[in-house]
């Protein structure tokens, strides 16, 4: 069984659950949700950034310890995605001990390698960030391009990683292996980076600045640079550092998604970092652009933030993830507007995919007794359904939900139209009844498996409701998409509208 290694992003626990955050989440669910239907052994992994100066002053202003300020703040983003119906295999929080292990492990045998030194750093630094910025990169009055806020001059004795020594070997493995970093446009922005020249980097920080961190396993005084923490979260999961750890085996065929702004992180310091303690760099990275609200991205000091429990409940849990993947492309920045979200909604929730399934159950239940027929073996739909399987699959494949919803929402549309077109609601009772209402239920039975990695929930829903056993996610892809998959012969309930229209 082919393994499946997936990550997000972990969330920096300072920020609240926004729909930018659950953006990120859902479209790894929906691709860990696709890795399980093609067969896949799936690891799926989430969690919390939870060090750093920034979490340590909240934590203060809250009057509480760093580690209480985390329990809490950390469980807001793992109570938000068991709401969102996220099946993460593992949630980690890089407070852990499992973490500290590993992390220790990992800058152990960087150092024993040679690319660890002491040196004397003095930059600019934004707290927001917990990243240090070279002139060129903040903006007039030493603005941080993200936060607008003047960042400020650090000057201390600390740890560096020796990223200088790996400019080379990086650009023979992007070489080497182009399609790791999707799309092309980010494996450039990687490349340049890495062209425009590689400095070493600071990765500590002495506890007299920051003290909320993992220790630096041989020097007490001083603590892991958050961000350089955070990175090895990918391994700790895996078991890294651990007697009985099976990272080897998972490692290094992993799926890191990740926004735009952290592809510095992960598309050279990570594989430099891996290369430094003799493993390999990370074998894919898919970068996406921000989900905007009015061209900005969400924040907490712009209060433009849209919280995903509000849309949940105004539009159901899969109302809300449907739109995330199908209305913003994994790539460029989408634009987050609650028009355009309701127009979605409608057309192709409420119009297309509830109303066929309201259609087939009321004609099953008043023309065939409420048990659903078998479909024609030489349906005519047979060959067009198939043509856009092929579609979906490929497009899912390259990691784009967008497009294999939109090519799934064709066979609805397909279906819909050969309802119109034969208008069983007129028909007599019969054998040719039961072929045109057989047809409309092996296509909805279709569209449960594949659209249920977008919307689990309703796409369990319509299974129960066409009698069908079992569940469509534990659907095996392809040989259960074949025509003729829908056994007839088992009670179709109808049900209260699964997607009520909106005003
Ligand atoms: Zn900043």
């Amino acid at each position: 069984m082919p393994l499946y290694y997936l990550t997000t992003p972990i969330f920096y626990v300072n920020d609240v659950p926004h729909i930018g955050h659950a953006y990120t989440a859902v479209n790894a669910d929906a691709l860990a949700r696709w890795h399980r239907l093609i067969g896949d052994e799936v690891f799926f992994l989430t969690g919390t950034d939870e060090h750093g100066l920034k979490v340590a002053r909240s934590a203060q202003e809250h009057n509480c310890t760093p580690q209480e300020w985390t329990d809490t703040t950390s469980a807001r983003f793992s109570e938000t995605w068991k709401r969102l119906n996220i099946s993460n295999d593992d949630f980690i929080r890089t407070t852990e001990k499992r973490h500290h292990l590993a992390v220790k492990t990992f800058l152990e045998r960087i150092r024993d390698r040679g690319y660890i030194y002491v040196g004397e750093y003095e930059g600019l630094y934004c707290v927001g960030c917990e990243a240090y910025y070279g002139e060129g990169e903040l903006e007039a009055g030493s603005l941080c391009p993200i936060h607008k806020r003047p960042a400020e001059v650090l000057r201390e004795e600390n740890y560096f990683f020796k990223l200088s020594a790996f400019q080379e070997a990086l650009l023979d493995f992007y070489t080497a292996n182009p399609q790791v970093i999707r799309p092309q446009s980010k494996l450039n922005e990687a490349l340049g980076f890495i062209r425009g020249g590689l400095e070493d980097f600071s990765i500590s920080r002495n506890k007299k600045s920051v003290s909320w961190g993992v220790e630096i396993p041989w020097d007490r005084a001083h603590v892991v640079y958050v961000w350089t923490d955070a990175l090895v979260n990918y391994l700790t999961a895996l078991g890294y550092g651990q007697e009985d750890g099976r990272w080897e085996s998972w490692w290094p065929a992993v799926h890191h998604l990740l926004g735009k702004d952290i592809l510095r992180f992960h598309g050279v310091y990570w594989p430099a970092m891996c290369m430094a303690a003799g493993i390999d760099p990370p074998g894919h990275l898919q970068v996406h652009g921000w989900l905007l609200v009015g061209g900005e991205k969400m924040a907490k000091s712009r209060l433009n933030q849209i919280f995903p429990g509000d849309l949940a409940d105004e539009f159901g849990v899969d109302g809300l993830r449907y739109h995330l993947l199908r209305d913003n492309p994994l790539g460029p920045d989408g634009d987050f507007t609650y028009e355009a979200m309701t127009q979605r909604y409608n057309s192709d929730l409420a119009n297309n995919f509830g109303n066929l399934l309201s259609r087939v159950a009321t004609v099953i239940e008043k023309g065939c007794g409420g048990v659903g027929p078998a479909p024609n073996p030489s349906s005519n739909l047979k060959g067009e359904v198939e043509s856009h399987l092929g579609v979906v699959i490929e497009a899912w494949g390259r990691n784009s939900p967008s497009e294999g919803l939109e090519a799934t929402w064709k066979l609805i549309q397909l279906a819909n139209a050969s309802l119109e077109a034969t208008e069983p609601w007129k028909m007599q009772s019969g054998p040719q009844l039961d072929l045109v209402m057989g047809d409309a239920l092996e296509i909805l039975r279709i569209v449960a498996i594949l659209a249920s990695p977008a919307m689990p929930g309703a796409c369990q829903v319509l299974w129960d409701a066409i009698g069908l056993e079992g569940s469509p996610g534990s659907a095996q892809i392809p040989q259960d998409l074949k025509w003729g998959g829908y056994c007839g012969g088992i009670q179709v309930t109808r049900r209260s509208p699964l997607f009520p229209r909106k005003k």
